[in-house]
């Protein structure tokens, strides 16, 4: 079992190194007790970076995915180091931040710009995708070309008057009673998710996600705009990008 230190507090998804222990090496992959790289899922990409010994040996972590309650590192390196490492061992985890910024940045501005679909037109997001500098998100119906102009002016106010992102936990009887029926998202949540953790963007968004996060909207960057594209099924896509420059992150 793995802890998922990333989800705890917003301020978490910024630790950039931490420590941790070996708990168990199955093929290619070492399992930690505790760690703070995300592994793939919900439309986000898993983080990368490394692992280094005590001895100072480094493997490089080139894919990261939860196996039942274990999260599993894919490493790669030296066959002397990877010999040396041991179920019991300590490690430091080292994240590749840029890559992972901008997956916090992304995945904020896809809340945002779902939430602000939503608002303006009454569709919702049914699958949201994050890759590269880009966030692609599928809606539940057809929008209308214009509607570019006025989300984009809502991306940029919300960049010119930033606002708060924070997380905190709803109790799963207290969710399903009051399940902030006008969120903009349409993935369902499994039965056994209790508490629900829950993403805001300060009056703008409320919305279950097991993602990371930055802290407010001023952190996103200058955001741009894709038309939306139809698909074949009646519903349609849209797309967004953020400026590859992250804006620099609090050093953790
Ligand atoms: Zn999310």
């Amino acid at each position: 079992m793995t802890e998922l230190a990333y989800l705890a507090e917003i301020s978490d998804a910024y630790v950039r190194t931490f420590r941790a222990r070996v708990v168990s090496l199955p093929p290619g992959g070492v399992v930690l007790d505790r760690t703070y790289f995300y592994p793939t899922g919900g439309g986000q990409p898993s983080d990368r970076g490394f692992l280094v010994l005590n001895d100072g040996g480094r493997l490089e972590v080139v894919d990261v995915s939860k196996s039942g309650p274990s999260v599993i590192h894919r490493v790669k390196g030296p066959a002397a180091v990877l010999a040396r490492l041991v179920a019991g061992a300590e490690v430091e985890g080292s994240i590749d931040w840029p890559r992972r910024l901008m997956h916090m940045r992304l995945h904020s501005a896809q809340h945002l710009l779902s939430a602000r679909v939503f608002a303006r037109t009454g569709r919702r997001t049914r699958k949201a995708n994050l890759t590269g500098n880009r966030a692609i998100l599928e809606l539940d119906g057809p929008v209308p070309a214009e509607i570019l102009g006025p989300l984009a002016e809502d991306l940029a106010a919300a960049l010119d008057a930033p606002r708060e992102v924070s997380i905190r936990r709803v109790p799963r009887a207290d969710w399903d009673r009051n399940p902030a029926s006008e969120r903009s998202g349409l993935v369902p949540l499994p039965a056994h998710v209790d508490p629900v953790r829950v993403v805001e963007i300060n009056g703008l968004d409320v919305c279950p996600c097991g993602g990371t996060h930055v802290r407010s909207t001023g952190e996103l960057g200058r955001v741009t705009l894709l038309p939306p594209v139809a698909l074949p099924d009646g519903a349609s896509r849209l797309e967004l990008r953020l400026e590859e420059t992250a804006t620099p992150g609090p050093s953790g």
